[in-house]
Formats: structure tokens, C-alpha cells, sequence
């Protein structure tokens, strides 16, 4: 079974690894800064209360994305496994998870950890466009798109997330280190972390992960 989190800081790789890891596998793609940046652009509720914390570079509060993702995870397409990117980031919703998973049949089973250094992570954050429709991350040098500015999966057009600034991602990675850091112990004592070198070609960093989770299907 493959009930996957996904981990690591903010710009390690998690987004392109993600699209490529539920295509493969063909589990649900759970991104909580997805989700939020729908609600967003929807101006929901959720989307009005979570805009100014994000575009600031700090943390919805566990309140509110532990529920979204408890609606999310009991949706019938993730009984046949599911991959979380960004979520758990904090202690307590890491316990929520570990609450409700196996009441719903769908415990984490497998933690995924792409680690970077800082100062790598500081150029990819700014050389970094997405794909609002689909999710697809670039790099302006290391991974250009066929055409400029257009998604090579959908043809959307790339925008730049307002909170890929320097200012902003200032906050993330602090909020990471203090914040969402602890969690790699929590996964490494219940026994199910796996950690990878976030630093190599990205093909390779999939083949790495992809060889885990083939021997975890
Ligand atoms: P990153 O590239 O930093 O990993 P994400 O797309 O995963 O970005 O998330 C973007 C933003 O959405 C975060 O900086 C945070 O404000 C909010 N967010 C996403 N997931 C969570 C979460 N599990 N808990 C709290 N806030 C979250
Ligand atoms: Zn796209």
C-alpha cells in the first residue's frame, strides 16, 4: 500500500516529484498549498481567512488544515493509497494524521524526505515558476519549459507564486527548521522515513524514490 507524505523544505522538489509519483502510481496528488491557493483564487471562506498568512510565508493554522484534509483523505479515491505533499508540517497535525488514519483504513505507511541545502534552496525559490492549472514547477536555468512561460503538460500559462519572494521565503524556512523539522524524528521513531538527497538531477532523485515505493506497492 502506498499512503505517502511527502516531506522536505520549502523548494526541495517536493511539487515535481509529486506530479510524477500519483501519475505513476495512480494515487491522488493531496498538496495543501494547492488546495489552499484554490480556495484562494475561489474566494472562499477558507481562501479569504489563509490569502494573507501565505503571501506572508507563514502557517494556516492547524485548525483549519487539519479539517481540509480530513475531508480530503476520506474521499472514496484514497482508499487505494494517496500522497500527501505538505502536510503534516507541525507536530499536532502529524498527530492528527496518525489519529485518523487508521480509523479510516489509511494509515501512513511510507514518510519521504528530500532534504537541500539552504543556500540551494534560496536560488530555486527565486528562479522557480508554476503551472496554476496543473501543478508543474520550473526552474527559469535548470528546467526550463519547451516553450517560455507556457506548462509543457497543459499549455497553461507559468506564473511566479506571490510567496516565492526573498522576504517570504525567509519566513518559510524558518517556520520549516522550528516548526516542521521535529517531524523527521517523529517518522524516523515510528519506524517509516526514508530520506533522500534533494540535490541531484531530478530524474534521479525519482529514480531513487520511485525504487522505494515499487518495492512498498
Ligand atoms: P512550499 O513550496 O513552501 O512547500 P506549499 O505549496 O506546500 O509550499 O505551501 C504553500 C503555503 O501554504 C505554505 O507556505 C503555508 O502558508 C500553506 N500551507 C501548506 N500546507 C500547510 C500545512 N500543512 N499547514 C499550514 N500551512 C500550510
Ligand atoms: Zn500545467
Amino acid at each position: 500500500m502506498l499512503n505517502i507524505i511527502l516531506m522536505g523544505p520549502p523548494g526541495a522538489g517536493k511539487g515535481t516529484q509529486a506530479v510524477d509519483i500519483a501519475e505513476h502510481f495512480h494515487i491522488p496528488h493531496i498538496s495543501t498549498g494547492d488546495m489552499f491557493r484554490e480556495a484562494i483564487a475561489n474566494k472562499t471562506p477558507l481562501g479569504l481567512q489563509a490569502k494573507a498568512i501565505i503571501d506572508q510565508g507563514g502557517l494556516v493554522p492547524d485548525s483549519l488544515t487539519i479539517d481540509l484534509v480530513k475531508d480530503r483523505l476520506s474521499k472514496d479515491d484514497c482508499a487505494n493509497g494517496y500522497l500527501l505533499d505538505g502536510f503534516p508540517r507541525t507536530i499536532p497535525q502529524a498527530e492528527a494524521l496518525a489519529e485518523l488514519g487508521p480509523k479510516i483504513g489509511r494509515a501512513v505507511n511510507l514518510a519521504v524526505n528530500i532534504s537541500v541545502p539552504d543556500e540551494i534552496l534560496v536560488d530555486r525559490i527565486a528562479q522557480r515558476r508554476v503551472c496554476p492549472k496543473c501543478g508543474a514547477s520550473y526552474h527559469l536555468v535548470n528546467r526550463k519549459p519547451a516553450k517560455d512561460g507556457i506548462c509543457d503538460r497543459c499549455g497553461s500559462e507559468l506564473i511566479q507564486r506571490k510567496d516565492d519572494n526573498a522576504e517570504s521565503f525567509k519566513v518559510r524556512l524558518e517556520n520549516y527548521n522550528k516548526q516542521t523539522s521535529p517531524l523527521l524524528d517523529y517518522y524516523k521513531k515510528a519506524g517509516f522515513l526514508h530520506e533522500f538527497n534533494g540535490n541531484q538531477a531530478v530524474e534521479t532523485i525519482r529514480q531513487e524514490v520511485f525504487s522505494l515505493l515499487e518495492a512498498n506497492q
